[in-house]
């Protein structure tokens, strides 16, 4: 029996985990859904589970794909001092100053959530069903990565800083036990974005700065906890395992003064604000008119193939943890 549950333990811990959490990302999508304007809702509301299920896919991707991991993150300290001017923000000129091998490795993320919204453009003046829910939740799993610290950061899981699971505890953790309690969730309506491009860079600005604070007052609050009180044996989905403690997990939300709730809130937002965006520039066509289909035979390999390689569990590239 003791095997049985030990083995168990090891799978969990083994276990791929995704960025902002599954719980996280799922609900960042499912929630931008209700800030859609009447135009849109419908459809969307429609389509809700679909939207929630696919926010994880581009974290399965990087199971399946080695240039997906740097869509997820920019290690924006890497180029200096904020508010890092040496870095251009569009994407053809710093590619020109520091080579494309260079920017990919450090991460993209800003510049791959224009591509997405492009993406999404296109879809919704194709009238392409499939794509435009499936571009729809990926592009709110990108969005919603911009605005965790800890993806503008080097030091993205406190591996310099001796505070390995930082990554998992601030995105997973806290959300996780005070999302659906503590939470806030009311926001009001999707706006249009006029500059995307500029409108994540300033979400980007807005993590890096983050980034210091998520990880000192860590280190400051671990100064006041004993070991035995900083994790906890705790059930997690109905299953015992070792985690950050709720008590721990409480002290850091309150010291971080909400922070991982405002961060949440404007993700939800912004994601929302991309969907509208893209079908205002798209010309606002007519969705209770798209013709509903069955996914494809193509389409449904796609999304098997994309579960099949990260269960295998090894991921090409950096993972969150
Ligand atoms: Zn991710």
């Amino acid at each position: 029996m003791k095997k049985i549950y030990f083995s168990l333990l090891a799978l969990l811990f083994t276990h791929p985990s995704y960025c902002w959490g599954f719980y996280a990302h799922g609900k960042i999508n499912y929630l931008a859904v209700f800030l859609l304007p009447p135009q849109m809702i419908g459809f969307y509301k429609k389509h809700i589970d679909y939207i929630r299920e696919h926010a994880t896919d581009p974290d399965k991707r990087r199971y399946a794909i080695p240039d997906e991991g740097p869509r997820h993150f920019i290690d924006i300290n890497h180029y200096g001092n904020y508010p890092y001017a040496s870095l251009p923000r569009i994407y053809d000129s710093a590619v020109a100053m520091y080579s494309k091998d260079s920017i990919h490795a450090y991460g993209i993320v800003p510049w791959w959530i224009q591509i997405m919204k492009g993406k999404l453009v296109k879809a919704f003046k194709d009238k392409d069903v499939y794509t435009i829910l499936k571009t729809s939740a990926e592009i709110g799993h990108y969005i919603g990565d911009a605005h965790v610290p800890l993806h503008a950061c080097k030091n993205h899981n406190g591996q310099y800083t001796n505070q390995h699971g930082i990554h998992g505890f601030w995105e997973s953790r806290v959300p996780e036990l005070m999302a659906e309690t503590a939470f806030n969730f009311w926001i009001g309506k999707a706006d249009y974005i006029k500059n995307p491009l500029m409108f994540m860079w300033d979400r980007i600005m807005e993590s890096a700065v983050a980034a210091d604070t998520v990880l000192q007052f860590e280190k400051t609050l671990s100064q006041h906890f004993a070991p035995d009180k900083k994790f906890a044996f705790e059930y997690r989905n109905g299953v015992l395992i070792r985690q950050y403690s709720s008590a721990y997990t409480l002290a850091y939300n309150a010291l971080l003064n909400d922070m991982v709730e405002r961060r949440m809130r404007q993700s939800i937002y912004a994601t929302a604000s991309f969907w509208y965006s893209a079908w205002v520039d798209a010309g606002q066509p007519d969705l209770s008119q798209l013709k509903e289909q069955a996914f494809s035979e193509i389409e449904k390999k796609e999304m098997d193939l994309l579960e099949k390689e990260w269960r295998s569990g090894k991921i090409k590239g950096r993972g969150c943890d």
